[in-house]
């Protein structure tokens, strides 16, 4: 977490909500192996573009055993499951709609 400050602030905590929605609150790795699982962080693909901090194509639901599963946190980088994320954020395949 590089700016705590930001994760208090109303914009955050309505477009994390957002991201929620439109994941339908389910965990998106989970997801992938066919398991459903109840998410309950929302993760940054790319933790280290700042630009990309409220970009919902930079956002994705994840539940809290998968979350840890991408950052490696003695190195604070990403895990190569944290990579693939970052990878997809870069080739558009995660949704910048909205859902209200
Ligand atoms: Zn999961």
């Amino acid at each position: 977490m590089a700016h705590p400050k930001r994760y208090k602030e109303k914009r955050w905590i309505h477009l994390r909500l957002a991201v929620l929605k439109r994941d339908k609150f389910q965990c998106q790795e989970c997801k992938r192996k066919g398991e459903t699982t109840d998410a309950d962080t929302v993760h940054h693909c790319d933790p280290d573009a700042l630009d990309l901090f409220y970009d919902m194509g930079n956002l994705i639901s994840l539940c809290n055993a998968c979350h840890n599963s991408m950052h490696d946190r003695i190195t604070d980088e990403l895990t190569e499951r944290g990579k693939k994320w970052l990878l997809r954020l870069r080739r558009g395949q995660i949704p910048r709609i909205k859902i209200l």
